[in-house]
């Protein structure tokens, strides 16, 4: 089946086979309706390229997603397959050229002004580097209430009491002491969950998290991971995690959609993506993972063969062609491969699976 109609785009994924995720997965009620949805979404920028004059940056081409309520949907690419892009148009911090982009059934680019307010105390970021979000001038106090500031919520006690619990939940404790320290007092981690002390502060129900975890050291990432997987399982918020880590997305997502030069080439389980990829691309991803097993430190891993991709580019056909070990001669450069449902809940754009389902 292949992906062409919103209804069939919008159904929730079987979950044919456990993965880590599965007993935290929220989805239980298929009669739910999702929290966000992308449909066919594209966005495309006009840039000026020396002596080649304005080009088109197709950064996202025609993607569609849907979150459940509570689900965490990972988005795994390298630079430049249009992932964080991506993310951004689901707050609408970018507009899409073509597409829509819904929050519970709302249009968000037609929201009224009362009704983005709403919006943004429902729907927050976290960033690769927190210094996106916090302040270094101001205390951690100050720039984890300043979202209830903004919004006008409770008196100067309730919001200290807020505050306190958002550092609670995030391990920053004793909170008395955290609250009056600057950033630049903080190690990298502790700088990060500060930032996700500020997301949480307006309890929302989506965050959008933009690699967070990656500027911080292994040790902190490992516990910033478990931290993100607790927030999701006690509060229930529902996650579009963007990560060019695709073991990482499998400790914290639901479902995995792979991206390559703007649009989705694989989709589907996360633990279903990570041990039975079909992809070509993905394939690729999952092979270049490190291996911790010291005894294994001799062997070679596979490189992506081929230049990364430059989405002002986009080859013929299959966008993945010059780089693909399964090419197919005559068949990958003449049409784009359609998005089709492979195995069960696991679609897959590729020529190789023409003839199955
Ligand atoms: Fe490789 Fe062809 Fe599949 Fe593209 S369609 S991933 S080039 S085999």
């Amino acid at each position: 089946m292949e992906r062409t109609d919103p209804a069939a785009a919008n159904k929730t994924p079987d979950c044919a086979k456990p993965t880590d995720n599965s007993t935290a997965d929220p989805r239980t009620d298929p009669a739910r309706l999702p929290l966000l949805q992308l449909d066919e979404v594209k966005v495309h920028f006009t840039v000026q390229k020396g002596l080649f004059g304005a080009q088109t940056v197709r950064a996202v081409d025609g993607v569609t997603l849907s979150l459940q309520p509570g689900e965490v949907v990972a988005i795994v690419g390298e630079s430049g397959s249009g992932k964080t892009t991506l993310g951004r148009a689901s707050l609408g911090l970018v507009k899409p050229t073509a597409g829509h982009v819904r929050f519970d059934q709302q249009e968000i680019s037609r929201f009224s002004a009362a009704q983005r307010k709403a919006f943004r105390r429902r729907a927050q970021a976290i960033f690769q580097d927190p210094f996106a979000t916090i302040d270094p001038y101001m205390t951690i106090f100050e720039s984890v209430a300043e979202p209830l500031v903004i919004h006008g919520i409770g008196t100067a006690a309730e919001r200290k009491e807020r505050v306190y619990a958002a550092l609670r939940d995030v391990r920053l404790t004793p909170e008395e002491e955290i609250a009056n320290r600057y950033p630049h007092t903080l190690s990298g981690g502790q700088r990060q969950r500060a930032g996700f002390a500020r997301a949480l502060v307006l309890q929302p129900d989506y965050i959008l998290a933009d690699e967070p975890v990656s500027m911080v050291d292994a040790s902190s990432r490992a516990e910033l991971l478990y931290l993100l997987r607790e927030l999701r399982d006690r509060r229930g918020i529902t996650f579009l995690y963007i990560t060019h880590d695709i073991a990482t997305a499998r400790h914290f997502a639901h479902r995995i959609a792979v991206m390559y030069l703007g649009r989705v080439v694989e989709e589907g389980p996360a633990g279903q993506i990570v041990d039975q990829p079909l992809h070509p691309y993905t394939k690729a991803l999952i092979a270049a993972v490190p291996e911790p097993n010291p005894e294994n430190r001799r062997q070679t891993r596979p490189v992506l063969q081929g230049e990364p991709p430059d989405p002002s580019h986009v080859p013929s056909g299959c966008p993945f062609h010059p780089r693909c070990p399964a090419v197919m001669a005559g068949v990958c450069a003449k049409a784009v491969p359609p998005l089709r449902e492979i195995a069960p809940g696991q679609w897959v754009a590729c020529f190789l699976f023409d003839g199955q389902k």
